[in-house]
């Protein structure tokens, strides 16, 4: 499997990529190529055409979750038709509304539109890209260290409710040492999201994790985190988009964390 980041906070000294508090990632595995989100504008539509990925070769784009960092890409990459037969693989509630306040934080398109707009598969269950590649679904919150946690309100079906992000997801990489997570925001927790990985592929070693954790401060649930991460011997650890300096320096004391930004390239 070979990733590339395509859009992120942070950017390279000496690489001129555009950075912006988003997060993309493109994946080559098996026959499939993915986009897992497509960060807040077109700058990861920029991005890849620098790198030279040619996005119209698609085959699917995964949505980590609705938030408009995460899928606000979709309204440039539908409206260019990039890659129109691509299949869009997210939860129902990745086109629910979403606000923070009264700021609107959602996805470009309501499931309405989105279905059709693009070939969907909108589910909470899990589903195999490719044999290894695996998108998590629903994510159970199952740690106590990671409770479930609201951002703003959602609508569903004209009814406001607290947004606890079920929609929140991630994906998998089945290889013969263990798994290789790819996360978007992890609303979820994601120690909860290594936890589906592991139940999803039924494999329970971990050789690494990459993306959004969504901790900032240095406090019980980042010292738990941290714990966990040991307990499970990751022994790389590419925490991005979401996740503090505070926290990245917390975790630095213990584990191997890696400097993640536009353009980095792995291939495990
Ligand atoms: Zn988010
Ligand atoms: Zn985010």
């Amino acid at each position: 499997m070979k990733l590339r980041i395509l859009c992120d906070n942070n950017t390279y000294i000496d690489q001129y990529f555009l950075g912006e508090p988003a997060f993309s990632c493109y994946i080559e595995a098996e026959d499939a190529r993915v986009l897992l989100d497509v960060g807040y504008s077109d700058v990861f539509l920029r991005n890849a055409e620098k790198m030279g990925i040619d996005l119209s070769a698609l085959t699917h784009v995964v949505l980590s979750h609705g938030h408009n960092d995460h899928t606000g890409g979709l309204t440039p990459f539908i409206e260019g038709k990039i890659a129109p037969s691509a299949k869009l693989i997210a939860h129902e509630d990745c086109f629910v509304g979403k606000y923070y306040g009264e700021e609107y934080i959602g996805a470009p398109y309501d499931v309405e539109q989105i279905l059709y707009l693009a070939d969907c598969q909108l589910t909470a269950e899990p589903v195999a890209i490719t044999e290894n590649l695996w998108y998590l679904g629903e994510i159970p919150r199952k740690l106590d260290f990671e409770p479930r946690t609201v951002i703003g309100k959602r609508e569903r079906m004209g009814a406001w409710e607290e947004d606890d992000l079920l929609d929140d997801t991630a994906l998998a990489y089945r290889t013969e040492n263990g798994l290789f997570i790819i996360t978007g925001c992890a609303h979820s927790g994601v120690c909860n999201i290594i936890e589906q990985a592991k139940a999803v592929c039924g494999d329970d070693r971990i050789i690494g994790v990459l993306g959004g954790f969504h901790l900032f401060e240095d406090d019980d649930r980042a010292a738990a985190t941290a714990e966990y991460f040991a307990r499970h011997n990751i022994p790389n650890l590419y925490p991005c988009h979401c996740v503090s300096l505070k926290v990245k320096h917390r975790f630095m004391e213990t584990l191997n964390i890696h400097e993640v930004g536009v353009g980095m390239e792995l291939e495990i």
